[in-house]
């Protein structure tokens, strides 16, 4: 019987190879082609253990500058972990591997993020759920894909208001004020329910400072409506107890509910008719002075500089 014999590739014949020193051979047992990016005309072999991509250099080029530079043969990085990896993979994916142009070798990225990179690299999907966006984000900036940039970073300032914390993080971390100052004002307004959602804490430190700062300081302008102009004492001792009622009970309650409960105030049956009106003239002016208007929507807040954090670090804390 004719023993098969496998050819096993030459010392260093491969093209630009990086490979950390921390993996073993036995991380790469299980390589496997993946189910999504392998192009049997493909050029490129990327291999991200235990996944391993064959696709086109010409569209990496296009979409990617770290790519474009790592295929420009003027790396020479080859390692021992890399013919080892080579030489764990089967015989007829290994064929496969050397018959590329280009051997790519990752082992810092999770095998579905740089499937994700590919996926937008390759013309023809456009898929910016939200829950995609922040890892596109970085990849794009890691591997120097400018037209997903530029595609990820539009989307997000044409969309912020489908999801107003996670463009607030993004907004934050790549230093973009006209997202992250309309979105400061929508996570204000309504603190306590973006606050319980675990993304919260990925904003820094400071940006949470500041949105329960401005938070408290809105709270705090809501408990102070001046009804010095109600002239009668019982029904302004009623209109306050009312007030003090709807803040308590509302505290965690979005602001514009807030706003809504106290518009509420003055239908309260109080004992004069005309003190009722003052009320009314009194909390409507109120609402008309702090924010420009009766009935303010987060349109309206999104711009109101009480609601708005500047993204800018001199903005001393309030
Ligand atoms: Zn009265």
């Amino acid at each position: 019987m004719t023993k098969l014999v496998i050819p096993q590739p030459k010392r260093h014949p491969y093209p630009p190879v990086v490979l950390h020193n921390n993996l073993h051979q036995s991380d790469y047992m299980a390589c496997e082609p993946s189910k999504s990016h392998y192009y049997p005309d493909g050029d490129v072999a990327i291999i991200v253990p235990p996944t391993i991509f064959k696709v086109h250099s010409l569209i990496l080029s296009i979409g990617s500058n770290f790519f474009k530079t790592r295929m420009s043969g003027e790396w020479s990085d080859v390692t021992e972990r890399a013919i080892e990896v080579l030489d764990t993979l089967a015989a007829d994916v290994r064929l496969d591997v050397q018959r590329c142009r280009h051997r790519i070798f990752i082992d810092d990225e999770k095998p579905q993020d740089v499937g994700l990179l590919l996926s937008f690299l390759y013309p023809n999907y456009r898929d910016f759920s939200w829950d995609k966006i922040a890892a596109l984000w970085r990849l794009a900036d890691k591997y120097l894909a400018e037209a997903l940039t530029d595609a990820v970073r539009t989307h997000v300032q044409k969309m912020c208001h489908q999801d107003p914390l996670t463009s607030l993080i993004l907004a934050e971390q790549y230093d973009i004020a006209a997202v992250y100052e309309p979105m400061s004002a929508h996570i204000v307004e309504n603190l306590h329910k973006y606050e319980s959602d675990a993304l919260f804490s990925q904003l820094s430190v400071e940006t949470r400072c500041k949105l329960y700062q401005h938070r408290l300081k809105i709270i705090e302008n809501l408990a102070n409506i001046e009804l010095v102009y109600i002239s009668c004492q019982s029904c302004a001792d009623l209109c306050n107890d009312q007030l003090k009622v709807v803040l308590h009970d509302k505290a965690k309650d979005s602001i514009l509910q807030t706003i809504k409960t106290i518009q509420a105030v003055p239908n309260f049956p109080y004992e004069h008719t005309k003190c009722s009106v003052k009320v009314y003239n009194v909390i409507n002016h109120y609402l008309r002075r702090k924010f420009g208007s009766t009935e303010p929507t987060i349109e309206v807040l999104e711009r109101h500089p009480s609601f708005r954090i500047s993204l800018s670090s001199s903005e001393p804390l309030i």
